[in-house]
């Protein structure tokens, strides 16, 4: 079979899933035992995201090689299964960096560069590229259709539908009917205004995925299939779900994976069973788990970016399979940690669990500090993330060592710099430097490192192995060199060090039922089929703290 491709674009408005939309194709075709591969290419002009704010754009999702990508490679990962690298991810800034520096040693001497053919070749060859190691390239394209930075995107999927033909290209455009309450009715004018613009670009849908709040009657269908000069049965509807998790499985009962396979022509009733069975032990059952848990968490997470909810999507989806993997559901009380202390403590108090996330600079920095103290001497189970783990260390300096000036080089040079800039590390036997002065875009730790387990440890008894791989993306350290002496004081131990045993990536308190931090970012290796083992860990905690917290509350009554 030569292999195909798929390219999603997205109509009329932004954030209606299409990297969900992407993710789920992804996994339905899996089910059919296809191989895929997840790309995305995002028209913004800024080299990758990790210069972005999280408060706007949501999540920096970090790939294993270390690849500051789009949330969007969040679900791809969590849906399909697939470890995605930095090969899979395409911005306007990463081309035009790319065609600049040809300009400059001269490869183009003599010619104009355009965007027709210069930007659209470097796109094209990202997309061919590493094609035939799978069945399908599934490619989203960011943005809207008609948003000015996306036409040489669309351009090139015109181009690449004539040079392959249309037997091994297929574009599914997603978009939305309003639901109007005042006549009570879908609205198709929308979607069919943004099919009119991508086929002005000379761009013809094949399937359209409709979201909606509301049953797509089949008169809406046989309209949509008409204006936008579409099958029938290419009309394929979207509704809102609740948990995204459902979608797949919604999308499948929808056709989609079929009409895909159609288009193809790929349909085959033996491969339509074995996609039913497939689809029905792992969405299915998936859906199950879901929808009846037996028990809910409450967790609250001390942060900055709270109003912006997909700033921090894997830490929530990792929490929600945490959940899942104890047969309970989470809910995530958000805490803004630059409230005033009292507010913040008065929220913690009723908390099962309380974690701190990653983050950067001193903003609620206080705030957080004050949470993990409240945890630590309430006996609440804490979890803390990368900025969570050097705020902890921070917090036992200060209020169990006593070093009131116990600080960060983040953001004082001043004071016992517990947290430090570390220059150099080791990286799988390799060493790798920055400066303090390198630019800010791409220049942390980042992707994942090895790091060693002790046993007889919290750590140990969670991960049950005593070497593991996590994603990191940070660029300050714990300062053990200077410090050993005062964390064994502050009641520390690190229970994961790095191979060469100079950086601390696990922390732990014995003296507490679950007060656990890691330097790196085990939300990136979560997935609804495999939950992270820290979060699962995590979650049982809370979970009997709640249980505690309600025996007591009963006791109290009962008085
Ligand atoms: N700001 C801290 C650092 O850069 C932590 C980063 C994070 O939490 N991802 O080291």
């Amino acid at each position: 079979m030569h292999s195909l491709f798929i390219f999603i674009t997205g109509g009329i408005m932004s954030s209606l899933g299409k990297g969900i939309a992407s993710a789920s194709i992804g996994a339905l075709l899996q089910a059919r035992g296809y191989f895929v591969r997840m790309k995305k290419l995002d028209p913004y002009i800024n080299v990758d995201p990790g210069t972005m704010s999280p408060h706007k754009h949501g999540e920096v999702f970090v790939m294993e090689d270390g690849c500051e990508a789009d949330l969007d490679f969040g679900h791809y990962e969590r849906f399909t299964g697939l470890r995605c690298t930095a090969k899979d991810s395409l911005t306007t800034g990463k081309i035009y960096e790319k065609v600049l520096a040809q300009e400059r040693r001269g490869d183009y001497l003599g010619s104009d560069i355009q965007v027709i053919p210069h930007i659209t070749n470097e796109i094209k060859r990202f997309v061919m590229e590493g094609h035939e190691l799978a069945d399908f390239t599934i490619c989203e394209i960011g943005g809207t259709v008609g948003d000015i930075e996306g036409l040489p995107y669309i351009e090139a999927i015109r181009q690449i539908k004539i040079d392959l033909g249309i037997s091994r290209v297929a574009c599914i455009h997603l978009t939305y009917l309003p639901y109007l309450k005042t006549s009570g009715e879908l609205k198709t004018k929308p979607t069919q205004h943004s099919v009119k613009l991508l086929q002005s670009m000379g761009v013809q849908p094949d399937i359209i995925l409709c979201r909606s709040e509301k049953d797509i009657s089949d008169e809406i269908k046989t309209k949509l299939s008409m204006f936008c000069n579409v099958k029938k049965k290419n009309v394929v509807e979207a509704l809102d779900m609740e948990n995204i998790y459902l979608i797949p499985n919604k999308y499948h009962l929808a056709g989609l994976d079929r009409q895909v396979c159609d288009h193809f022509d790929l349909l085959d009733p033996e491969l339509e069973t074995q996609a039913e069975k497939e689809i029905h032990e792992k969405w299915v059952a998936l859906e199950h788990a879901i929808s009846v848990p037996s028990k809910t968490v409450r967790i609250t997470i001390v942060g900055k970016y709270t109003k912006l909810k997909d700033a921090y999507i894997s830490l929530s989806q990792a929490l929600n399979h945490g959940a899942i993997a104890n047969d309970a559901r989470v809910e995530i009380d958000w805490v803004d940690a630059k409230k005033n202390l009292q507010d913040l403590e008065n929220e913690l108090g009723s908390a099962a669990g309380i974690l701190v996330p990653g983050g950067f600079d001193s903003s609620g920095v206080e705030g957080k500090i004050a949470a993990i103290k409240f945890a630590r001497e309430n006996m609440i189970p804490f979890f803390g993330i990368c900025f969570g783990l050097q705020l902890a260390v921070i917090e036992a300096c200060r209020h169990v060592a006593g070093i009131a000036n116990a600080t960060s080089r983040e953001f004082s040079d001043e004071g016992e710099i517990v947290i430090d800039f570390m220059d150099s590390w080791e990286s799988n036997g390799l060493m790798e430097s920055r400066l303090p002065s390198d630019n800010k875009g791409g220049t942390m730790r980042l992707g994942s490192y090895r790091c060693k387990i002790i046993e007889n440890t919290l750590a140990h008894k969670i991960y049950g192995i005593t070497e593991i791989t996590e994603r990191h993306r940070h660029r300050f350290e714990v300062n053990i060199k200077k410090y050993r002496k005062l964390f064994e004081k502050a009641g520390l131990e690190f229970s994961g060090m790095s191979l060469d045993g100079l950086l601390p990536e696990i922390m732990e308190r014995r003296s507490h039922p679950f007060f656990l931090a890691t330097q790196a970012h085990p939300e990136f290796q979560s997935h609804p089929f495999a939950p992270h083992p820290l979060f699962k860990a995590f979650l049982k905690a809370a979970i009997q703290h709640s249980d505690t917290l309600a025996s007591l509350g009963t006791l109290t009554t009962s008085l």
